[in-house]
């Protein structure tokens, strides 16, 4: 078993105990989760699953992740500012793919009206996991990065851009993942921040700006919109893309605005990782180039024509080599293995598949660790992790005032499910043990 905590592993006694202590440490430390009981059982909560010890993370992959955030974050900037690369990039994705269309058609007309906002408030995660090599040694190959509601971290800029600022947190009225929000609010309230949590209903109901278009929420003017909301369609009714809208016009800093988003699409990664782009993207800066070259794992456009053709032949010889993946976010809408393969007969001769990604499957060494989780009993089970390194930057108009990486986060899970998430119910917390 490849792990440092090889004995304890072993006693299943001595795991129970330990696995008692562990709960009873994270339900006193706060570490909690909603229930998923319906209805809306606000006062019922449990801890959020998480692993019992720490997995062994090679430490120089650790800091390459580190040491290449600061690159994503410009990237990211690089990619939200250049209107002409999205157009470009998410033409054929948005023909097939309703929800990027919309997200699109806002920033269209927010570039159109022209921008209102002078101070951009970027906070990504970038996730990695380990390839495994044929010599036996491991690679750090970024899985996608989150440019939205990226979660369980915490918000702790003292910029002078937010300093004394009223943030509006755009969230859901049923929010599992509570307690990772009111962490960040209470980091703010701590500066002395006020935060008004309101849901995008709210906003269409009770928000308004003014000729200069600030941004008003009940007649109190809103500093910063920072969203744990409105990533994927099921969030939007038509009175809430209303209320994206509204926002976006606005001059508040949003976190993201929307062609931050746009730039976190898994589109625009596939596009990124061609030869050449990022040269494009980042001239004069072939440091920052290699750097992030270094962690792209394979990815494939779908685009009708000669390539796409080719790889969709290649997934389907080699399914267990390959992900397939839609514009969306927050887990579980990958395909993998034989369903993925079905999916790709039925696109493959459809215009619809431009609204898909195609990318090499990572495959990281499997090792022995117990996932706690409400429930179920302590045992150990075979993992793998998934690493993310959080971002944070502020760009004043062209001038970039801050770009810094702002920790990390462990996600564990069993090797037999493919995909999903802390949230999602299949991935649980976890710490890396740098060895
Ligand atoms: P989402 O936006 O839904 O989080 P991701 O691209 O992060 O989409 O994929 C979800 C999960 O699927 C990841 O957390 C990871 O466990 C798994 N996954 C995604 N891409 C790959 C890949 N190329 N190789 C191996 N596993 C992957
Ligand atoms: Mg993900």
């Amino acid at each position: 078993m490849a792990t440092g905590w090889g004995s304890l592993l072993q006693d299943e006694q001595q795991l129970e105990e330990l696995a008692r202590q562990a709960v009873d440490r994270a339900l006193a430390e706060g570490v909690l989760l909603r229930t998923s009981q319906e209805p809306s059982s606000s006062d019922v909560v449990s801890y959020a699953p998480f692993t019992l010890f720490p997995s062994l993370v090679p430490s120089a992959l650790l800091e390459q992740a580190y040491a290449v955030q600061m690159d994503f974050n410009l990237l990211v900037d690089a990619v939200s500012q250049n209107a002409a690369f999205l157009e470009q990039t998410l033409s054929s994705t948005i023909k097939r793919d309703n929800f990027t269309a919309h997200l699109f058609d806002i920033h269209k007309q927010v570039l159109k009206e022209g921008i209102a906002q002078t101070v951009f408030l970027g906070l990504n995660r970038s996730d990695y996991m380990f390839q495994r090599n044929a010599d036996g040694s491991a690679a750090l190959k970024q899985i996608e990065i989150n440019t939205i509601s990226a979660s369980f971290g915490g918000l702790a800029s003292r910029t002078p851009a937010v300093h004394r600022a009223r943030v509006l947190l755009i969230a859901q009225e049923k929010e599992r993942n509570i307690f990772d929000q009111r962490a960040i609010e209470n980091e703010l309230l701590a500066r002395n921040i006020h935060v008004i949590r309101r849901k995008f209903e709210d906003v269409s109901e009770k928000g308004s700006l003014d000729q200069d278009r600030r941004l008003f929420m009940d007649d109190q003017e809103v500093a910063v919109v920072y969203f744990r909301d409105g990533y994927m369609p099921s969030h939007y009714s038509l009175q809430n893309w209303g209320a994206r809208l509204l926002l976006e016009r606005s001059c508040a800093v949003k976190c993201p605005d929307i062609a931050t988003q746009l730039a976190g699409t898994k589109k625009v990664q596939q596009e990124l990782s061609r030869s050449g782009m990022l040269e494009v993207l980042l001239p004069g800066q072939p440091e920052a180039v290699a750097r992030l070259r270094a962690t792209f794992a394979g990815l494939y456009s779908l685009d009708m024509g000669e390539e796409g053709d080719q790889a969709i032949t290649e997934a389907i010889a080699a399914p267990s080599c390959f992900v397939l993946k839609p514009q969306r976010e927050g887990g579980g809408n990958n395909l993998y293995g034989e369903e993925m393969v079905q999916a790709l007969e039925r696109l493959k001769d459809s215009e619809e598949r431009a609204s898909y990604i195609l990318m090499e499957k990572i495959e990281p060494e499997p090792f022995g660790n117990c996932l706690l989780r409400p429930g179920s009993p302590a045992r150990v089970v075979q993992c793998i992790s998934e690493l993310g390194i959080f971002g944070v930057y502020v760009r004043q108009r062209k001038t970039l005032v801050m770009n810094k990486h702002v920790g990390h986060l462990l996600r564990t899970k069993a090797i037999e499910h493919a995909d999903g998430g802390v949230a999602a119910g299949v991935a649980v917390l976890d710490n890396p043990y740098p060895v």
